[in-house]
């Protein structure tokens, strides 16, 4: 039967159900599967079968300790109404390539597929072992995975949320959707500092001993909704899944034909997931990994070596703005086959240098990715062109996915069917969506937005428009009449329910102070 170890070593194996209350292992590890299991089911024989049965089917194979009822009642309260199609992940042409539309849950981003359940995954954990402690769930955000992750918490019973953004590195409508978040146990604060000082915070505060006891003697105990956490990950592999049936459906492709994968790649966790339904047995040829201006993972691919000595970009593309990408540890984990003690010191490397390489064998295992990045203004451009062209209109981070895989096509002559994973909403980043459209805000709505600071602070000059969300979403629905989704809608008359911003040190007593804990 699967269970769970940690990438760094750790002896102790875990039932799922464990692993996901726990989030990371003792260790600071992270938990990956003793075995990858194999697609439970012929792909040729459920291309008619709905998201809900593919996902019940995909999850079950990784979470073997869970009945089957227990996973299909997850899943059906996950995945029901608040997505706003019935397909839930849908899947649209636009040009040669596939876009899998990934954002159609109730806050407008991909974050949604997994956050949707991972609630659900986690109190129906909380029974079968019979824990009865409290649940804290600490997430640091780079935007959208701070709402999905409220949204999916909010009066949770059992549990309580608390969320780190940084102040000036979110969007006006990123920010918006958290600090208008309602619910009795939600808790979110801004942080003076950019997305890794907040995800390190978290991190700090899951690995001190002492911080846990005292959480303890008041009956709570630390989970975390971030991408570390395994019931994230694996609801993630079912889209990937899900979109070859849809293609095989549609007759795209025939059965057993490869595709490739193109993600638009921050933490590592979407791009892993696939890379989780290749080891199941997914036809899958290239995995194209696209960065921004953040190039990290785009340098790792091509020369072996992780750097993080290097600047860090603000882009119009957020929630891909992270030069440490936790979920990479798993991949070194599998392409060096389990080698912990490699994983350990890599990590310990990264932790006191900021930088580590690969030895060879585990760079020969990259070669099934491709690394490509583009800027702010090649996605704007790319944005422009697909609707000119094809009349499709795509967020920010999809763009960048898009520029990058059509480099890698002329590089390459690669026609294989591919597949480009849509992460959100264009309205979600829609001053830079309509900018790129070359509609103008500042024009037409001068008096109630000007005057306000540049939403991701710092250098904000090629990004002044961020602080006129609200106005762009109505100036783009206007224009391209797509619908805005039902969570954007009347968000600036929401009223504000969480104001206080930190700094990365006072975080802990932030959790303290939440939990009413002295
Ligand atoms: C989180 C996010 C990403 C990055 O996904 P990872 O799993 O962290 O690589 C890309 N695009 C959007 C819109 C996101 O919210």
């Amino acid at each position: 039967m699967i269970r769970y170890k940690s990438t760094r070593g750790h002896k102790e194996e875990k039932r799922s159900s464990q692993a996901i209350i726990e989030g990371l292992a003792p260790d600071k590890g992270l938990y990956v599967p003793t075995s990858m299991p194999e697609l439970p089911f012929n792909l040729s024989d459920m291309k008619d079968a709905s998201y809900q049965q593919v996902a019940a089917k995909v999850i079950s194979a990784f979470f073997p300790d869970f009945t089957r009822e227990e996973i299909e009642n997850c899943v059906k309260k996950a995945y029901d109404e608040k997505f706003s199609c019935p397909e839930i992940a849908k899947l649209v042409k636009a040009g040669a390539p596939f876009f899998l539309e990934l954002y159609h849950g109730s806050t407008a981003a991909f974050k949604d597929m997994a956050l949707s359940i991972l609630p659900h995954f986690l109190t129906t954990a909380l029974k079968k072992e019979g824990e009865h402690h409290k649940i804290c769930i600490l997430t640091a955000t780079s935007g959208d995975t701070g709402k999905a992750a409220l949204q999916g918490f909010a009066d949770v019973e059992g549990t309580e949320i608390a969320v780190f953004y940084p102040s000036q590195g979110v969007s006006q409508v990123q920010k918006a959707q958290m600090i208008t978040q309602e619910g009795r146990n939600v808790h979110v604060h801004g942080i003076e500092g950019n997305f890794d000082q907040a995800q390190s915070g978290v991190k700090k505060i899951f690995t001190d001993d002492e911080f846990a006891e005292k959480l303890l003697a008041s009956g709570v105990k630390l989970s975390s909704a971030n991408s570390i956490n395994i019931g994230r990950l694996i609801p993630q592999v079912v889209y990937y899944v899900y979109s070859y049936l849809q293609l095989l459906a549609q007759g795209a492709i025939a059965p057993g034909d490869k595709i490739n994968v193109v993600v638009p790649t921050g933490n590592f966790g979407n791009i892993l997931a696939a890379y989780y339904a290749k080891a199941m047995g997914l036809p899958v040829n290239k995995f194209i990994c696209a960065s921004n201006e953040n190039r990290v993972l785009t340098d790792f691919i091509n020369t072996g070596v992780y750097d993080i000595n290097r600047d860090f970009y603000l882009t119009t593309s957020p929630s891909m703005d992270i030069l440490i990408s936790s979920n990479l540890e798993r991949l070194l984990y599998h392409l060096s086959e389990g080698d912990t003690g490699l994983v350990a010191q890599l990590m310990k490397c990264l932790e006191t240098e900021g930088r580590y390489q690969v030895p060879e064998k585990v760079k020969e295992g990259l070669s099934c990715f491709y690394g490509g990045c583009a800027t702010s203004a090649e996605g704007s451009e790319t944005i422009r062109r697909f609707y000119e062209k094809h009349h499709y209109l795509m967020d920010t981070h999809t763009a960048v996915a898009a520029k990058v895989y059509e480099d890698y096509r002329a590089a390459t002559g690669d026609e294989t069917v591919t597949v480009i994973a849509s992460t959100a909403s264009p309205y979600k980043f829609a001053d830079s969506v309509g900018e790129a459209l070359g509609l103008s805000t500042s024009d037409s709505d001068d008096s109630s937005h000007s005057g306000r600071n540049c939403a991701r602070g710092g250098n904000c000059s090629s990004n002044s428009k961020d602080s006129q969300g609200f106005a762009a979403i109505e100036m783009l629905n206007s224009e391209t009449k797509v619908a805005v989704p039902k969570g954007l809608q009347g968000l600036d008359k929401k009223p504000v329910l969480h104001k206080g911003v930190i700094s990365p040190e006072d975080m802990a007593d932030a959790v303290l102070s939440d939990l009413k804990i002295q």
